[in-house]
């Protein structure tokens, strides 16, 4: 697998840091609250779950995964639920957890789907943000890193389900994708 990476982008020890900033930041930002943290699952499952481990307050976690249309490494917007959270959110303060906001297309319809269910609030905490790509404005309260226009994988995220468990970013060789 390492043959296929050719950079690593955030090493195993960058990104363990500001997932724990992160999660200090939550912790001071909803004092006194019990956030809901929604996973898009599967690219957010491994930042969520270091993520939470460094939230000090009584959280909750539910699940959303769904699939996008688009082709190898780019989103068309128009996505499709197939899991869908198992409580409701009504009245709830809602942190979306996704991994990376690319043109932003996904998470403003995350967003808007989310925000019919009528919340107490929602805020959206990325990994990763590739601003240079942003198709559509998306307000991202907790951010990790942003990136270049590269395309990544690692840490959760992957290049035809491949790739999820490497412990770092890395950018993955174009030849892998374009073969
Ligand atoms: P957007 O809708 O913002 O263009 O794209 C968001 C989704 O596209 C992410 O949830 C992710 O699944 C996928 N995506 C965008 N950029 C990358 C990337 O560099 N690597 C991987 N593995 N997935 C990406």
């Amino acid at each position: 697998m390492l043959e296929d990476v050719q950079q690593i982008l955030l090493d195993q020890e960058t990104v363990a840091r500001r997932v724990k900033e992160l999660g200090a930041q939550i912790t001071e930002d909803y004092a006194g609250r019990e956030p809901v943290l929604v996973c898009i699952l599967k690219g957010a499952a491994l930042f969520t779950a270091d993520l939470c481990r460094h939230i000090d307050l009584p959280i909750s976690l539910d699940f959303m995964a769904i699939s996008s249309y688009g082709s190898g490494t780019s989103s068309s917007g128009v996505v499709r639920i197939t899991k869908d959270l198992d409580s409701s959110i009504e009245n709830k303060d809602v942190i979306i957890v996704e991994d990376i906001v690319d043109s932003g297309l996904t998470l403003s319809y995350l967003l808007a789907n989310l925000k019919s269910r009528h919340p107490a609030s929602l805020s959206i905490c990325v990994l990763l943000d590739k601003p240079e790509r942003r198709e559509v404005e998306v307000p991202v309260r907790y951010r990790g890193f942003e990136i270049p226009d590269h395309f990544v994988v690692g840490y959760g995220l992957d290049y035809a389900e491949k790739y999820r468990n490497l412990p770092y970013v890395g950018v993955l060789r174009p030849e892998v994708y374009m073969a």
